[in-house]
C-alpha cells in the first residue's frame, strides 16, 4: 500500500466503493464518474502507479485482469455486444489517479477514435 493512494485506500476499505468483485489480486468497483451504463475500475491490489512500472512479475496478474473483465462482461450479458478495457497511461494518456488500473465500459455502442 502506498500512503495518499486513492485506489490502495479504497482496495484497503478505507475509503467506500460500490464493490462489484474482489480477489486476492485485484478488487472491482463502479466509477464515480460513469462514462456508459457499465463502466467498472479493474484495479490491482497492489500498488503500480502506471503501466510503465509493470514489471515481468506482474504478467499474471495482468493477465488476470483481462481474465475477469471477460468473465464480468459475460455476467452481466453485455460481452457478445461488445465492450472496452482500457488503461490510461500518464498525463497525455488521460490518467489521474496514480495506482495502475484497467477501466471496463459496456451496455452503449462506444465511438472510435477516442477523445
Ligand atoms: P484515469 O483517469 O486515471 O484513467 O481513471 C481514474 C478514474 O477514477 C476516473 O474515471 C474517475 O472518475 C475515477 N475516480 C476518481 N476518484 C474516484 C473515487 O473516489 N471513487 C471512484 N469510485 N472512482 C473515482
Ligand atoms: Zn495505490
Amino acid at each position: 500500500m502506498s500512503s495518499n493512494c486513492l485506489f490502495c485506500k479504497i482496495a484497503a476499505g478505507e475509503i467506500p466503493a460500490s464493490i462489484c468483485y474482489q480477489d486476492d489480486l485485484l478488487i472491482v468497483f463502479e466509477d464515480i464518474n460513469p462514462q456508459a451504463p457499465v463502466h467498472l475500475l479493474l484495479v490491482p491490489r497492489k500498488h503500480i502507479s502506471t503501466t510503465l512500472d509493470l514489471t515481468p512479475e506482474d504478467n499474471i496478474l495482468v493477465g488476470h485482469v483481462f481474465q475477469i473483465a471477460a468473465k464480468i462482461a459475460t455476467d452481466l450479458g453485455f460481452a457478445d455486444d461488445g465492450f472496452r478495457v482500457v488503461n490510461n497511461c500518464n498525463q497525455a494518456g488521460g490518467q489521474t489517479v496514480w495506482h495502475l488500473h484497467f477501466h471496463l465500459l459496456g451496455q452503449r455502442q462506444l465511438s472510435w477514435p477516442p477523445g
